[in-house]
């Protein structure tokens, strides 16, 4: 084998014995295993070209993926992404590759033929999609890419695609609320009181509970609308609430900056997953401290905003 199975690209095969999968280095999707018996399989021999699109595309998004014979069909029915949005993942992917204004690059290989690896980065079926991707929409039209050089097709990102890179980045750019999820529990008043809703209103925030369903962990239509609307959330997971978890998991799904806040007494009672997060641990004997540490983890990880109160309100 020395085609990858998925997009029949120049690839790298090694099988490993004792694991019985291949690992693939291809030049289009990436790195991927994919076990003997999978590699076997007659359904990657009938992909069609969208498919193989969406499944290299997908594939180069999720680097070292184990393809197993239950995971084709969730390869083969992968949803193609819009034009847009195979252009953003494009720009974004540039962007981060030469990260400097002015650099030029081209999407060719010295041969003058488009690199497979674009094909894969903005999901395209081949590479005059790719190219309609870079040039008709990025270039032509958008003007997110500027034309640096004819014959060496070098471009540059403009200067107005640097803003919109910016904008993507960004949920609710203009937002200045900031959603509290938290165990709503008279314990739990002080904590937000006298310290989480001053510290998010010191780094420049309106901070916005609600606290009118306390009763349950119900994720209600205003929960969801108002998270929606915010700039980022703020988690105290004291109490384990369940609301909390999935509030927290919401906003992480939407690309919402997340801060993570725990009692130091139950830190070690996050379910796992969650412990990878840098949690600000904070104690009920010491809330100005809380106060302070959460102005400056907000102000660090999203920056200072502008949101004023009078201290009577
Ligand atoms: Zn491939």
């Amino acid at each position: 084998m020395n085609k990858c199975p998925i997009c029949r690209s120049s690839a790298t095969c090694t099988m490993m014995k004792q694991e019985h999968k291949y690992t693939i280095v291809c030049e289009r999707c990436g790195d991927y295993y994919i076990s003997e018996i999978a590699s076997n399989y007659q359904d990657f021999k009938s992909l069609n070209k969208r498919q193989i699109a969406n499944a290299s595309g997908w594939i180069r998004e999720n680097q070292e993926f184990e393809i197993i014979s239950t995971k084709i069909d969730f390869l083969k029915t992968l949803p193609t992404p819009s034009i847009p949005e195979k252009a953003e993942k494009l720009l974004l992917y540039v962007s981060k590759e030469f990260p400097y204004p002015g650099y030029v690059f081209t999407f060719l290989d010295d041969g003058g033929k488009s690199k497979p690896l674009y094909f894969a980065i903005s999901w395209s079926y081949d590479a005059s999609d790719c190219r309609y991707i870079y040039y008709d929409y990025l270039f032509n039209e958008k003007k997110f890419l500027s034309y640096y050089d004819a014959p060496t097709e070098g471009y540059k990102i403009s200067p107005s695609g640097w803003a919109y890179i910016d904008e993507l980045k960004r949920i609710n750019p203009k937002s200045q609320q900031a959603f509290v999820a938290m165990w709503f529990d008279q314990k739990l008043d002080n904590a937000y009181s006298e310290a989480i809703r001053p510290g998010i209103v010191d780094a420049g925030y309106k901070p916005l509970r609600i606290d009118k369903h306390e009763h349950i962990n119900k994720i209600d239509d205003e929960i969801i609308a108002q998270i929606r609307r915010s700039k980022f959330i703020v988690s105290d997971f004291t109490g384990q609430r369940g609301g909390v978890y999935f509030e927290a998991g919401y906003a992480l799904g939407l690309g919402l900056p997340v801060i993570w806040l725990c009692e130091e007494i139950e830190l070690e009672k996050i379910h796992f997953d969650n412990r990878q997060y840098n949690f600000l641990p904070w104690e009920h004997d010491n809330l100005p401290e809380l106060r302070e540490k959460l102005q400056f983890r907000i102000e660090a990880t999203i920056g200072r905003g502008d949101y004023t109160e009078n201290k009577s309100s």
